[in-house]
């Protein structure tokens, strides 16, 4: 069900769940202080309690109250980035609930570039807000995306489609050298410039390996479309019926209904990704093939949509 802001503020603060547009993907809003609205979160993603909620705040000084001894780093960031698609992991105040960090001591914050986002919680206060699918499922970048997830039953505040289409980067501020936990759209080199350190960049092994989770959401299986996601090294000269083609070399293409051509726009891969798993699924595809992407980094978008295109792969 479509609402506007003053009632999703009064749903807020009467303990309910709200799903709202970032810049990266719809988030599902609640109190970060309520517990039960914490609990009805998971309940309604069908989200592990293990996997925590990011943070998001509309201010600095909502940050300070959240948090403790934040190091000069999350300031550099939060100056240049914020409002913006990066996340911070910090150390938690004990006013926020064990229920929204999965029991760690450390809390994930942001603050979204979105004016709906920010001005629903400028009245609401600091919300947690996970990706707004049910787990599993891809990220919604549209409101049709909700309803394809929930039905009428949740109350959504729409914003239209989503600018950037991919979650936010992770970077945890805890240790010496920071690290980045999930890719995103800001890149290691970016962090990394502003901060004058050299930044842990994504390792795309670890989330698999054996070595001890940092980022608890990263072991579970996201983003699955139904259809089977294959990467493609090169497009066969006679395409199977079954399957969705996704392109991004220049090369000339023939004109078929099942071949999407980005011709090297990765920030409109990104931003369409998501909808064309949820796409795909709907016109029966069995299978969708994406053309292998460039190792060298040619766009900062790339560990991002190598990352989550990796995932879909896994199932
Ligand atoms: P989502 O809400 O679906 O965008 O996923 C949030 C991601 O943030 C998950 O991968 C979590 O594991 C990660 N996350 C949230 N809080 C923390 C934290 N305190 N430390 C490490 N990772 C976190
Ligand atoms: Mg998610």
């Amino acid at each position: 069900m479509i609402i506007d802001l003053p009632t999703a503020v009064d749903f807020i603060k009467k303990g309910d769940v709200v799903a709202f547009p970032t810049e990266t993907v719809y988030g599902l809003g609640a109190d970060a202080f309520n517990i039960y609205a914490i609990k009805k979160t998971y309940e309604l993603k069908g989200r592990p309690s293990d996997n925590p909620l990011i943070v998001h705040v509309s201010s600095i000084s909502q940050t300070e109250k959240i948090t403790k001894n934040l190091p000069d780093r999350f300031y550099k960031l939060a100056k240049h980035f914020w409002p913006g698609p990066l996340t911070l992991i910090v150390e938690k105040d004990s006013s926020v609930p064990d229920q929204v960090t999965g029991g760690l001591k450390t809390v994930a914050i942001r603050m979204p570039d979105h004016p709906v986002a920010l001005q629903l919680i400028q009245q609401t206060g600091p919300l947690t807000a996970p990706s707004a699918n049910k787990s599993g499922k891809p990220s919604p970048t549209k409101s049709e995306h909700l309803l394809q997830d929930y039905g009428e039953s949740l109350p959504i505040l729409d914003g239209g489609s989503t600018s950037i289409g991919l979650e936010s980067t992770i970077l945890d501020l805890t240790t010496d050298a920071p690290e980045i936990l999930r890719p995103g759209s800001i890149s290691h080199e970016e962090i990394s410039k502003v901060l004058k350190v050299e930044v842990t960049a994504f390792q795309e092994k670890r989330a698999s390996d054996s070595e001890p989770v940092k980022s608890p959401g990263t072991k579970y299986t996201h983003y699955s479309p139904d259809a089977e996601v294959k990467w493609l090294s090169k497009i066969p000269n006679s395409l199977e019926i079954n399957a969705l083609y996704v392109v991004h070399s220049q090369n000339q293409y023939p004109d078929s209904k099942n071949i999407l051509s980005y011709n090297g726009n990765f920030t409109e891969l990104a931003k369409d990704l998501y909808d064309i798993f949820r796409t795909a699924d709907h016109q029966h595809y069995e299978k969708i093939y994406i053309e292998e992407l460039p190792e060298q980094h040619e766009d900062r978008l790339i560990p991002a949509l190598i990352n989550r295109i990796s995932k879909a792969c896994k199932k």
